[in-house]
């Protein structure tokens, strides 16, 4: 009989990833399903990326690069972040990783242990709670609300620090629930954790650029009494619908860097060559194709909440950011599994459950608007159908 760590044996899976499965076997059985449960852009990375990567896998770099990422891109987003925030950025404090996931793993592993204690969004990005986890710390939710558009209570997320929290992870423009954290409530948390002096926060900005007009974003890096102990997490998967790359970065405070260093030469030595050129053509170039992006999403947007106000039984805010909509499903009178599972065997329309996100997230769904309009608008219509036949 082989002794697993239970540390990985009791980790969850994100049920994105399962629904993905579920849809995908559903298809494979010829039933017509239109897939609103996986976050990621249905477009391609811009076309410059593109070229440089195909230059890049024939010239090189073909070997290992750093380990923290070739200097010329650490240098490009340190650029990028500082002229973004209007603050000063070290290359020497970013860390170019595979994937905006690694940046909190890691800020996980390097915080958390036995007998921490790491706070998380909830609902928020499964994740976030697997990796405090399998980090040995213990995971405190705090409720992210519908009536605070989606926001938190900073006096509530004060009042669960302990002499053990040792990282507090936010997340804004955020998965699931396209809630933008306002300025006023990041400066009353940053005011809060004065107090606080021995707690790190990871900011998880990966949807950054995906920001509604007139929803204003503010970014942890805007708090210079709290960047010593501020991890940012940003990366090209959303913005530049990459994905499939793997490719993110982190901003670490300068004390850090020399462990995640470490970390990375026992994992994954570095992030591939191709990526990395990729990653700062994207970096560099031409914006068009990222702004025509963005504003397919909020023409979306529109419509997809407008369409969900409009079904029985749902009530759905709008979404300052990101590309996902939360509706509130508590009046169909269905828990938000059932109403999932029905909805992908019934109407073949693949959604997540809220309460995958965590116990806040139940009597909702979340529904990736990550699609071409005239699937959103099919999967409005079989919404539509399925809930008014009950
Ligand atoms: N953070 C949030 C909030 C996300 O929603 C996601 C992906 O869905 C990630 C991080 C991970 O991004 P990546 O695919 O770059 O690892």
């Amino acid at each position: 009989m082989l002794r697993l760590n239970p540390n990985v044996t009791n980790l969850e899976e994100e049920g994105a990833f399962a629904v993905l499965d579920r849809a995908m076997a559903l298809q494979a059985k010829g039933h017509p399903v239109i897939n609103l449960g996986i976050g990621q852009p249905d477009f391609p990375p811009p076309e410059h990326v593109l070229e440089a990567a195909e230059k890049a896998a024939r010239d090189g770099p073909h070997g290992y690069t750093s380990p923290v990422g070739m200097p010329v891109l650490r240098e490009a987003v340190a650029a990028h972040v500082a002229h973004r925030y209007g603050t000063n950025v070290d290359p020497d404090e970013v860390i170019i990783v595979p994937g905006g996931k690694v940046t909190f793993y890691f800020a996980c592993m390097l915080l958390g242990g036995p007998g921490a204690e790491i706070l998380y969004p909830d609902p928020g990005f499964p994740p976030y709670r697997e990796a405090i986890r399998s980090s040995g710390a213990k995971g405190i939710a705090y409720p992210v609300r519908e009536d605070r558009d989606f926001n938190f209570d900073p006096d509530e997320v004060l009042s669960l620090i302990t002499a053990e929290t040792r990282l507090i992870i936010l997340n804004s423009p955020a998965n699931p629930t396209g809630g933008v954290v306002s300025g006023d409530t990041l400066r009353e948390l940053a005011d809060g954790l004065c107090r606080h002096p021995g707690v790190a926060i990871l900011s998880d900005e990966i949807y950054s650029h995906l920001v509604f007009e007139g929803a204003g974003f503010t970014s942890l890096m805007q708090f210079p009494e709290l960047r010593e102990r501020t991890i940012l997490l940003d990366g090209w998967s959303k913005t530049f619908a990459m994905t499939g790359w793997r490719l993110g970065y982190g901003v670490w405070p300068p004390g850090l860097v020399e462990h995640v260093r470490k970390l990375i030469t026992v994992d994954h030595s570095c992030v591939n060559g191709v990526a990395q050129v990729a990653a700062l053509a994207a970096l560099t170039g031409p914006t068009e194709a990222v702004e025509s992006m963005c504003r397919t999403f909020a023409h979306r947007r529109q419509r997809v909440v407008r369409g969900l106000n409009a079904l029985p039984g749902v009530s759905c805010r709008m979404p300052n950011g990101a590309f996902y909509a939360f509706p509130n499903v508590v009046r169909t009178g269905m828990s938000s599994k059932e109403l999932a599972n029905r909805v992908l065997e019934e109407a073949y329309v693949a959604v997540i459950a809220g309460d995958s996100f965590g116990a806040n997230g139940a009597g909702f769904l979340r529904l990736s608007y990550a699609a071409g309009q005239p699937d959103l608008d099919e999967a409005l219509n079989r919404l539509h159908a399925f809930l008014g036949s009950l």
